[in-house]
């Protein structure tokens, strides 16, 4: 008997010393604050003008006005001189937007950096809710307002402002520098991002490292972690769409069957939502977990630091949370159901609409297997609407991703740094093609109140995070080949 208690002695000891001695975060604690050293008038102009172009694009591609694409592209040309004097500038499929930068050495395969230059619209009947108008580019209370200050033409006149600044000091990069800049991103990016993708492909131009929008430095972005996070997407969640459809002999709603063919689907909708997809942690959540797990609390830390032993037990406590269950699983919400037309008449038939995000690691077909064998004994038909697969994962031991690490920690001190899964989607994906090491994250802080201004009313930038991405991007140029 008292070995058994001397046992569960030791191993509690061995389970507390792993938690004691648990490295929480990789950034050097009690740094001095990074001093922006930006500060041009000018830019900040640059960003305010390119905001009140209209370039707001639409799913139904008929209807677009492209006169303000147009707009934009002769902005950067009069804006930019430098830039258009002296790197190679094309238009791919029109609107897609390649700059290639010459560096010194061909031998070093070039950086790609991204970004788009289409907005979201602003939803009608809510203009007056903004503090400034929505295309105005106002600057004022010591930000700069409207569509696209945050998602994402910061990223792009960041990024010009750069190359403009860098070209004017007589500087030549060490490897090629491309920008590729697409005109569609927020509607699934098929004419400008994958265009520019085929593009790079055919004429054989591979990347060291692609950089893209998504992670930023969040503070507040996870519940118990106060510390400033910096967030670099590694893989974007899939996405499918998967129609169920029941039919039956239809009638007179006064004699009904048992089941009628809305009863079935309603049925198979129970035995889906009750028998979710397995939940698993693909790399980069288990990632995320392992560097900030250490900082929410002690007992989390202690399942975190024995991972080995309470896997089970931490996706069991993530699974409590939609959000945290978006992160370990393969999600299936129901979302559109129709039936008969009238209250009095039987359905001849009855379909529902699920919506699923695929974790890295599952696929279209794992969902449809899995759907089809819940609902096999029913007489029901599945059949899947749209899909796109979840992205590669991007590999972290590369020089790409830890040439982007030492920049953060040198521009944002005391902050954790982790990759992390996009639950969304952006235009990076699309360039697996020529990259594997593709990485989401941009160089501004965004607190609770901002991240609820992404795609909605008074979305704005601070001047500060717009100067502070501005000396990111020019250190990160500078900084990767040293
Ligand atoms: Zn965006």
């Amino acid at each position: 008997m008292h070995y058994v208690i001397l046992l569960a002695v030791l191993f509690a000891g061995f389970i507390i010393f792993r938690t004691i001695t648990f490295k929480t975060h990789t950034t050097n604690n009690n740094q001095d604050n990074y001093v922006i050293k930006t500060n041009s008038q000018e830019s900040i102009k640059h960003l305010s003008d390119a905001i009140k172009i209209k370039t707001v694009s639409n799913i139904n591609y008929e209807e677009l006005d492209y006169k303000p694409f147009e707009d934009f592209i002769e902005f950067l040309k009069s804006t930019y001189t430098n830039i258009h004097n002296s790197m190679e500038f094309k238009r791919i499929n029109n609107y897609g937007l390649v700059y290639k930068w010459n560096g010194k050495d061909k031998d070093k395969k070039p950086l790609l950096f991204l970004g788009h230059y289409d907005v979201v619209p602003v939803e009608q009947g809510t203009e007056d809710d903004w503090e400034y108008g929505p295309f105005s580019g106002e600057i004022a209370e010591n930000k700069i307002w409207g569509r696209g200050s945050l998602d994402i033409k910061s990223q792009i006149i960041a990024l010009m402002e750069t190359a403009e600044k860098l070209i004017e000091e007589g500087y030549v990069p060490e490897r090629d520098i491309y920008f590729a800049f697409g005109n569609d991103e927020e509607v699934g990016g098929k004419t400008g991002a994958l265009k520019i993708s085929e593009y790079f492909e055919i004429n054989k131009i591979f990347f060291e490292a692609v950089y893209d929008e998504c992670g930023f430095v969040a503070i507040g972005a996870i519940k118990g972690v106060d510390c400033q996070i910096a967030q670099i997407g590694i893989a974007e969640k899939g996405y499918c769409n998967i129609k169920i459809k029941s039919a039956s002999s239809g009638g007179h709603a006064a004699m009904p069957p048992q089941n009628t063919a809305l009863g079935v689907i309603a049925k198979a909708i129970c035995k889906i939502e009750k028998n979710p997809m397995p939940a698993y942690l693909c790399s980069p959540v288990a990632n995320m977990i392992k560097n900030i797990g250490g900082e929410k609390g002690f007992i989390f830390k202690m399942l975190v630091a024995n991972m080995w032993l309470f896997k089970p037990l931490i996706i069991k406590i993530l699974a409590n949370s939609p959000n945290d269950n978006a992160m370990i699983r393969t999600t299936i919400a129901n979302t559109m159901c129709k039936a008969s037309d009238a209250p009095n008449v039987l359905p001849q038939s009855a379909e529902a609409v699920m919506n699923a995000r695929l974790l890295p690691g599952d696929n279209s077909q794992k969902l449809i297997d899995h759907i089809k064998n819940l609902v096999k004994d029913y007489d029901i038909e599945v059949e899947p609407l749209s899909i796109r697969e979840p992205s590669e994962i991007s590999p972290i031991d590369t020089k790409g991703y830890k040439k982007l690490e030492n920049t953060i920690k040198e521009i944002f001190p005391n902050i954790i740094i982790t990759p992390y899964l996009v639950v969304g989607g952006s235009d990076s994906r699309k360039y697996y093609n020529v990259c594997k090491n593709i990485y989401r994250f941009t160089p501004f802080i965004v607190n609770d109140e901002e991240m609820k201004a992404f795609h909605n009313t008074n979305e704005r930038i601070t001047i500060e995070n717009f100067n502070r991405m501005i000396d990111f991007y020019k250190k990160f140029i500078v900084d990767f080949d040293k």
